[in-house]
């Protein structure tokens, strides 16, 4: 990459290339297209929240306020993980520092475990 001045490596500095290459790439790995099946399975306060939040929604269309509230898709179902997975992954990328929190719970739903059985977390609080 060529060595431009002080502002483009600024610039660079906010929106790495590779965050960017990222972006494309999950663009092209999740279609956008409108989420109508089952999103929580269960009743609790939060998780009826959740199903409120992104019922009918495509996961470019999931507010920013409601990443930000829930801070990874573990409680989502299997197919509702699949479908919003790609709208954490970005606000991820939106500021790797700002939004820490979501970038660890996101990593951490990628990893399953023995209370994430299926994609579907098993929570009692
Ligand atoms: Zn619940």
């Amino acid at each position: 990459m060529a060595v431009g001045t002080n502002s483009h490596l600024l610039a660079v500095a906010r929106q790495p290339v590779a965050a960017q290459q990222l972006r494309n790439q999950i663009r092209l790995a999740f279609p956008v297209t409108q989420f109508d099946g089952p999103i929580t399975s269960c009743d609790c306060e939060e998780c009826t929240g959740i199903r409120e939040e992104l019922r009918h929604k495509r996961w470019d269309e999931v507010p920013v306020t409601s990443l930000d509230l829930t801070c990874s898709p573990t409680l989502l179902t299997p197919e509702a993980f699949n479908a919003f997975l790609p709208a954490y992954l970005f606000r991820a990328l939106d500021d790797l520092s700002r939004h820490s929190v979501v970038v660890e719970f996101t990593v951490y739903s990628l990893c399953p475990n023995d209370s994430h059985k299926n994609g579907q977390e098993a929570h009692d609080w």
